[in-house]
């Protein structure tokens, strides 16, 4: 590819499609031969479908899982120790410094922030010393506010309607 400037792409919002957003673009991405590196925070269970057809079809996509607990069907997201947030997060933090990568997604880590248990600046910090060709996206609900300014792009996903209001359980290939 191109020599280009990195961009900061941040997904947040109440409505369903966040992480799956970031799923589709590491997809369209990696059909140009770019390299990706994914982790979750609040997240610690394989099962989820994205993790294993990534084991099982896309070697070449690294993901680190760093979370304790299981997040409910109704997105409240427990709150995970925060060891194992900060160890995410350094494990990302060094595949996107290390410039070995052209993707690397922070799932969740608008929530982590939001609950306190990483600082904004040490997000901030990061994003200013990364290698320039490097995009990153960021997901979770409640960005906050210094996240959505140094942003190229913000969307925000609004739930407009929820199958989950209506009864319907989390389901395998929709949630999971
Ligand atoms: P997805 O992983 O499906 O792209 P998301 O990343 O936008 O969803 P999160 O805010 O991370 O959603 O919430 C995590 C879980 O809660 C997912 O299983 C998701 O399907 C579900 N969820 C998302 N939005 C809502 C909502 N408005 N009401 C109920 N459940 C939701
Ligand atoms: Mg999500």
């Amino acid at each position: 590819m191109e020599k280009r400037k990195g961009l900061v792409l941040v997904y947040t919002g109440n409505g369903k499609g966040k992480t799956t957003a970031a799923l589709g673009l590491a997809l369209r991405a990696m059909g140009h031969g770019c390299r990706v590196f994914m982790v979750q925070f609040k997240k610690g269970n394989p099962g989820y479908g994205e993790i294993q057809a990534i084991y099982k079809y896309l070697p070449d996509f690294k993901v680190v899982q760093s979370g304790k607990n299981k997040m409910s069907p109704d997105g409240v997201l427990a709150d995970d120790e925060n060891g194992v947030v900060l160890d995410g997060f350094n494990q990302g933090k060094e595949a996107l410094c290390s410039g070995e990568y052209d993707l690397v997604i922070f799932d969740e880590i608008n929530v982590v922030m939001d609950h306190g248990q990483l600082a904004v600046q040490e997000v901030t910090e990061m994003l200013s010393r990364r290698p320039e060709h490097v995009d990153v996206v960021l997901t979770g609900r409640n960005a906050p506010e210094e996240i959505i300014n140094l942003a190229d792009l913000v969307s925000e996903v609004k739930e407009i309607k929820h199958h989950f209001k209506a009864g319907v359980k989390a389901r395998a290939g929709v949630e999971f």
